[in-house]
């Protein structure tokens, strides 16, 4: 198998491209799609996503997923698959630039699996790529995440409640007042400031650098529908209110992370189900999520 011209051959990133560009090779052999010996290709790495994401919980039962684009193409993982067990040749591949309807319901492929149908996230994937010009979106079931969901139903709850009864105690568990708990945003929007992990995520897709540690994080909260798909036109108003986050929480659902590339996308989901999963044990404790604390050290550029 050595080679004694390796040594001059592209990078094998660089050789993927090429053969991945070529749309009249793609055309008379779609699985040249989705057949590299790079670890690094879209169509190996979202399988080794899923399966260590299956480790965490966050994809289980068929549930959640990963899609990367690369260039003009697009790799996303199928529906009802298990995605600790996915393989490369389960992986759908699509161009951007080759489709046809805008809302992406109806949607052409340069390769598909011979058994799985389209994953109903792709509208929301796809979303994250063209109005955020992503690399990598992940879509979890975190526990977590969908938790606070919960927590943040169950404050508005409480607050609709206090009001009612004419503002007479019977504060929630957090027994803090108005603030019980959460942020000051409501129910369609998780806040927390003040933590070190918030330094995991960029200011914004048209800012510099990441929030600091007195930032606060903002995540909004969309509503869960029957059809995941219909989720897309409220994730798509989300990023439209939000225009500098990188998530979007579905209520009693999970949430969708996304990144410019696979790593930022990776790191900013660990950061954020970290976040999630510190906020769920702080309202335990009666501890609020916004906090106002001294400042002991100025912030730099
Ligand atoms: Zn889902």
């Amino acid at each position: 198998m050595a080679s004694t011209s390796s040594s001059q051959e592209a990078p094998a990133q660089d050789k993927r491209r090429r053969v991945d560009a070529d749309p009249d090779a793609a055309a008379a052999n779609p699985d040249r799609l989705i057949t590299s010996a790079d670890p690094e290709h879209p169509a190996n790495l979202i399988p080794s996503l899923c399966a260590k994401f299956w480790t965490l919980g966050w994809v289980t039962g068929t549930g959640g997923g990963c899609s990367i684009r690369d260039g003009d193409l697009v790799y996303i993982a199928p529906s009802g698959v298990q995605k600790e067990l996915m393989k490369n040749t389960d992986i759908y591949v699509l161009s951007l630039s080759a489709q046809r309807d805008p809302t992406f319901r109806q949607r052409t492929y340069l390769r598909s699996p011979p058994c799985y149908k389209p994953s109903q996230c792709t509208p929301l994937f796809l979303a994250a790529f063209t109005r955020r010009g992503a690399g990598c979106c992940i879509h979890t079931h975190s526990q977590w995440a969908v938790l606070v969901t919960l927590l943040l139903e169950q404050q508005q709850q409480q607050q609709q409640q206090q009001q009612q009864q004419g503002g007479a105690g019977g504060a929630g568990s957090g027994g803090s007042g108005s603030g019980s708990g959460g942020g000051g945003g409501g129910r369609n929007v998780f806040e927390i400031n003040n933590l070190e992990q918030i330094k995991g995520f960029g200011r914004g897709p048209s800012k510099q650098g990441n929030l600091g540690y007195h930032d606060t994080l903002r995540i909004p909260v969309i509503e869960n529908t029957p059809h995941e798909e219909d989720l897309t036109e409220y994730l798509e108003a989300a990023m439209e209110e939000f225009p500098d986050t990188y998530a979007v929480l579905v209520r009693r659902h999970g949430v969708y992370v996304w990144g410019d590339n696979v790593h930022k996308a990776k790191t900013q989901c660990e950061s954020l189900d970290y976040l999630f999963q510190l906020a769920v044990e702080m309202r335990k404790l009666g501890i609020s999520w916004i906090s106002d604390i001294p400042r002991i050290a100025p912030d730099r550029p």
